[in-house]
């Protein structure tokens, strides 16, 4: 290789890397070259002191960004001596140029860091938004803490360029590299703004999408901010929200497989026959499952399988609802081969007579038959 190939090669790695350490892919995360990895000492514990912790990562990553153009032209002295990069009165005009911008970049990130560290962190964007709040911003940073270090909060499994979303029981949190955005789940507006497809992920090997839900607050001190969440992780999120998600564009929302199943077992369970009581037959109890719905499902042989299939006749009486059937029979399944399932068979859950899905029946009306009106 020649002296200008060495440099060409130099240039491609230097700024390759730089593009990892800025927004670090999953794959680089753990032990990877981060901010949050190399400073991990300074940094502290994010589950115990939240707020603290993002103070620091936030400002640290300030200064490490700012100084990569710096430590580009450093490293490139070592590695290509007759650039005579370390000695600039007798290099050309470019690179002394481009030495002066990189000494500029690291001081303005150093001056920011150390303005946003001023007094305590004062003047830290994070701790401008948690003073906004009621009380002074140390007492709300200590709420978020405490909050924070719950394991029933919400917390995103994909990050985005280092970005994450946490939502405990009062705060909604999005974490980027220089930023965290954080408004209080009483007084924030959530909308779904559209939906981003990608047919696979090389992490998933399935097709994944994603939503970006706008979070508005009443307070002018928060600024809106977008939050990107895999739709499989959609229904968790809106458990720990407080406030609906408008979906005013009527997106459609991609559900996680069980999802889809059960849809499709309720669909086909609604054209079978229907099953009816005897009369004598006392009333369905709860269902054993989920110990709140009413049973109302019988298994019945009524598949005529030419070949006589396995599907046997099943006795017990009515045990379980709709909901909790589907999610039996699809826990019974193949997980790795969905395609399969709709014409395959499970076990009774009591006496394991095989059944298959034209075999679950509805019992109708059973509400009124709980509460004791007699059915004809
Ligand atoms: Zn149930
Ligand atoms: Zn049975
Ligand atoms: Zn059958």
């Amino acid at each position: 290789m020649n002296e200008f190939q060495v440099e060409f090669v130099f240039a491609i790695a230097y700024w390759l890397f730089a593009v990892c350490f800025i927004a670090p892919p999953d794959a680089f995360r753990n032990g990877g070259l981060t901010v949050q990895n190399l400073f991990d000492k300074f940094l502290g514990s994010e589950q115990m002191d939240f707020v603290g912790y993002h103070l620091r990562r936030t400002t640290i990553t300030v200064v490490c960004h700012s100084a990569l153009p710096l430590g580009y032209h450093l490293v490139g002295g070592v590695v290509s001596e007759n650039l005579n990069l370390f000695n600039l009165c007798y290099s050309g005009l470019i690179v002394q140029a481009y030495f002066a911008v990189a000494v500029c970049a690291l001081f303005l990130g150093c001056c920011v860091a150390s303005f946003w560290s001023w007094n305590n962190w004062m003047y830290h964007p994070l701790a401008k938004v948690l003073g906004s709040f009621n009380g002074p911003w140390r007492a709300t940073a200590s709420s978020v803490n405490i909050e924070f270090r719950r394991i029933d909060k919400f917390c995103s499994r994909t990050s985005t360029g280092g970005s994450r979303i946490y939502v405990t029981d009062s705060w909604v949190i999005k974490t980027s590299a220089y930023r965290v955005d954080l408004a209080h789940q009483q007084n924030v507006h959530l909308r779904i703004l559209q939906a981003e497809e990608h047919p696979m992920s090389i992490e998933t090997q399935t097709a994944v999408q994603f939503l970006w839900i706008e979070v508005q607050s009443i307070n002018v001190a928060v600024k809106p901010f977008t939050l990107r969440v895999n739709s499989t992780e959609y229904g968790d999120i809106k458990d720990k929200l407080q406030s609906p998600i408008r979906n005013a564009r009527s997106v459609v929302i991609h559900q996680t497989l069980s999802d889809q199943f059960l849809k499709a077992f309720k669909e086909q369970v609604t054209i079978n026959q229907p099953y009816f009581l005897p009369s004598d037959a006392p009333e369905p109890e709860r269902c054993v499952g989920c110990m709140a719905q009413v049973s109302n499902i019988k298994l019945m042989k009524m598949c005529r399988d030419p070949t006589d299939g396995d599907c046997q006749q099943c006795f017990c009486r009515p045990m379980w609802c709709l909901d909790c059937m589907g999610k039996w029979f699809a826990s019974r399944q193949e997980q790795s081969q969905p395609e399969t399932w709709m014409g395959s068979s499970a076990p009774c859950p009591t006496c394991r007579a095989k059944f298959c899905l034209l075999d679950v029946c509805v019992i109708p009306n059973v509400h009124d038959t709980a509460n004791g009106t007699n059915q004809s």
